[in-house]
């Protein structure tokens, strides 16, 4: 079955100027925002302009363009907030939901990426 995406996700909106967002990077293909509930010192949201609904999605249908575009932006911003793990950098994590038991509210593929703090371990699932 195919992935169903949503046009009226709080995303597409934003990605529409519907609603407004905080902007860290736009590229050609790729939105970055700051996440409205900050999980970190640095919590932004790194999304495709395309109507991806998850991570596997946007891996299986997106064009090699909007790939790089995607790849290559996230780690331009981590350069921008001083996150990036180059240069003896502390590092961040980036996280997807997908799908029901990634619990994931926003049915648009988005990459959070956190920082500025040690993040503990990957899951805690209590
Ligand atoms: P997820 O559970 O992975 O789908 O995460 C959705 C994320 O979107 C959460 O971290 C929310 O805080 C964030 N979020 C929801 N609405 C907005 C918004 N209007 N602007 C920025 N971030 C948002």
């Amino acid at each position: 079955m195919a992935y169903v995406y949503d046009t009226n996700n709080i995303f597409a909106r934003i990605l529409r100027g519907e609603i407004p967002n905080n902007t860290v990077l736009e590229t050609e293909h790729t939105l970055v925002f700051r996440d409205i509930a900050p999980k970190a010192p640095v919590h932004v949201l790194a999304i495709p302009k395309g109507p991806y609904v998850t991570y596997d999605h946007f891996c299986a249908e997106a064009s090699d363009a909007e790939i790089v575009d995607f790849t290559r932006a996230c780690a331009k911003v981590c350069d921008m907030l001083g996150i990036a793990a180059k240069d003896g950098g502390k590092g961040f994590r980036a996280i997807t939901n997908s799908g029901e038991n990634g619990v994931q509210e926003v049915p648009h593929f988005h990459l959070h990426i956190l920082g500025g703090r040690s993040l503990g371990r990957m899951l805690d699932l209590d």
